[in-house]
């Protein structure tokens, strides 16, 4: 079987636009407000002939209750994970670190998965200084990319494959 890369991320920071950048196919859903995407959604990427399946774990994690991470919700995204060889947490360069990234970033390194953080919405190079914030997140420094304009995805993709 196919390696499995789950991205995971709060609402609304690219998920979906990013599965549909790296998949090539608009599949999952995009939209303004948080917690459209119902399903988990799969597909395979192939890049450099080497090819992996992608997880949108987003309709999992965004119906999670804004008070906490508890419940059945949680443990199937925690399934989703636990089934991943590498686990990307997206971030919004635009709002910075927040309290729920830091959650998460967290649960990443605890589930001592490869992880690679990934700085959406980094749409031109003046946006990249802000990448520097999220190194708290302890899981290195961020890859920038704009899932909606496709800027360093190719590099993304490297990364990916560098570490599955
Ligand atoms: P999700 O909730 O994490 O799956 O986020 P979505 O993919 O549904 O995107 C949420 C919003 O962010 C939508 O309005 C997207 O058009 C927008 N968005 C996603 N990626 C980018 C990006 O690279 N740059 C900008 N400026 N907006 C983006
Ligand atoms: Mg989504």
């Amino acid at each position: 079987p196919l390696p499995k890369v789950a991205i995971v991320g709060r609402p609304n920071v690219g998920k979906s636009t990013l599965f549909n950048r790296l998949v090539r196919r608009r599949v999952a859903i995009v939209h303004p407000q948080p917690g459209v995407t119902r399903d988990r959604l799969e597909a395979a990427v192939t890049w450099r002939g080497r090819s992996f399946v992608l997880v949108d774990t987003g309709g999992l994690l965004d119906a999670v209750p804004r008070e906490g991470m508890e419940g059945v919700v949680w443990q199937q995204a925690s399934a989703a994970v636990q089934e991943a060889s590498l686990l990307l947490l997206v971030v919004d360069v635009r709002d910075g670190a927040m309290a729920l990234d830091r959650q998460l970033a967290n649960w990443l390194r605890r589930s001592g998965k490869p992880s690679l953080l990934v700085v959406n919405k980094v749409d031109a190079p003046a946006h990249e200084a802000g990448i520097h914030e999220f190194a708290a997140l302890g899981l290195g420094e961020g890859v920038p990319v704009s899932a909606a304009s496709g800027r360093g995805v190719g590099e993304l993709l490297d990364r990916i494959l560098d570490l599955l």
